[in-house]
């Protein structure tokens, strides 16, 4: 029997593992492959909803379902933290002991988050990049009745790139729609000497931050913020005073990469990025924001690959050559407002361009919001 362990129960994780069963639905059901999935909580997260809960278009508990419930019944769930991969002896090495042996494993450990690892960021910065702190974050605007609102990014890479651009957006709407906009400052920061990494991107996103009185500190790279004095400093050596900060944490890979010799120094995974294969590993693949390839941390990137490695686990379990690739496909909606947005497609050869905001394309997001756990989680289109 040939065992397919898929670490990590995010989006990644759970659609190729659901992929990978039904590619191989013959072998599963003969007993001559299994697959498992390991997940520190068998709790999923659809972290896009965050920003959703933010702005009251989601409720906190419409972002998690239990793990279990997105698996085809064939599919082992592992609940357990993974502490190293041993890949000289194919197995994973669980806390408390446990291994967990493979053949063919699949990585999908996502990305963490720290934000102390900018000092004052934990005590003085809202953030939306877990649920607590995006409930946290909905209470301070709840509150907010004027002044400098600050939107920075406290470090690059992070997962989906254009979250700064639309809480930025939605933001002013939530603002103008409280009748405050005009009590309000609205600013935002980027590390870059422009809005967002991709040019075709940038240029239209600052031409309606501009129309929008939206004002831009380019490039700011966050040094340390200051909770006492409510000022934020740059390496560029810029102060810039606020009376609410929102900004994204730094982040990393997960610590067990390190533990495992995989990863370089920020824990990220160097991966072929057209094969998905770990840099020197014939039998193990990576996707979603673990690997190292230079394109969007994003829930479609994760998606995307997904097929491929999915072609690639189900040719290597036939004896077969892998021969899939990954074109580098991306599609992000940007949410410019509470009820209007745009999206962005790409991959490695052709760049995004953003056709004009409209609520049809945020109505399209929000159909994709509610259709997520069957079509993408359990993969049943
Ligand atoms: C606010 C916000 C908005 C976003 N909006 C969008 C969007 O609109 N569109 C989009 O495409 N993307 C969006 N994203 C990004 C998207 O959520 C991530 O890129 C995506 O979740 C990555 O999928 P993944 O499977 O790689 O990792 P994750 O979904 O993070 O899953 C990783 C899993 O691995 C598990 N794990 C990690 N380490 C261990 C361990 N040691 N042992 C056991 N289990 C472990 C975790 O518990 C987790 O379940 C957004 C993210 C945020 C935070």
């Amino acid at each position: 029997m040939k065992r397919v362990v898929v670490l990590g129960g995010g989006i990644g994780g759970t659609t190729v593992a659901n992929r990978i069963r039904k590619a191989l639905e013959g072998e599963v059901a003969s007993g001559q492959v299994q697959v498992q999935l390991v997940d520190r909580e068998g709790v999923h997260a659809y972290q896009p909803g965050y920003l959703m809960v933010v702005f009251e278009k989601m409720r906190p508990e419409e972002t998690r379902r239990d793990e279990s419930l997105l698996l085809h019944k064939s599919i082992q769930l592992v609940k357990g933290e993974v502490e190293k991969v041993d890949g000289a002896a194919n197995k994973i090495v669980l806390k408390g002991g446990k291994d967990l042996p493979y053949d063919i494993l699949v990585i999908a450990s996502g990305s963490v988050i720290h934000p102390e690892l900018t000092p004052g960021f934990v005590e003085g910065a809202h953030s939306f990049y877990d649920l607590e702190n995006a409930q946290k974050l909905r209470g301070a605007l709840h509150g907010f009745t004027g002044g400098k609102i600050v939107i920075s990014v406290a470090g690059m890479p992070y997962k989906c790139p254009v979250a700064p651009l639309e809480v930025t957006f939605m933001l002013d709407d939530y603002l103008r729609n409280r009748g405050i906009r005009d009590k309000c400052e609205i600013h935002y920061t980027y590390p870059i000497p422009k809005v967002f990494g991709i040019d075709t991107v940038a240029q239209p996103m600052q031409r309606l931050m501009g129309e929008r009185g939206i004002t831009v500190h380019i490039p700011f790279n966050v040094d340390k913020i200051d909770p006492a004095a409510k000022s934020m400093k740059s390496v560029e050596g810029d102060t810039l005073p606020y009376d609410l900060l929102i900004a994204i944490p730094p982040h990393r890979g997960a610590d067990f990469v390190g533990a495992s010799g995989l990863g370089d120094k920020g824990n990220w995974i160097p991966t072929d990025r057209y094969s998905l294969k770990a840099d020197g590993r014939e039998n193990i693949f990576v996707l979603g924001d673990a690997t190292n390839i230079p394109i969007s941390k994003a829930g479609s990137t994760a998606d995307y690959e997904a097929e491929v490695v999915t072609q690639n686990v189900a040719s290597m379990v036939r004896g077969e050559a892998p021969t899939a690739r990954y074109e580098g496909r991306v599609y992000c909606w940007i949410m410019t407002g509470l009820a209007q947005a745009t999206y962005i497609k790409f991959d490695y050869l052709h760049p995004p361009h953003p056709p004009t905001p409209s609520f049809a394309h945020y109505w399209n997001k929000v159909i994709y919001n509610r259709t997520y756990w069957d079509l993408t989680a359990r993969a049943l289109f």
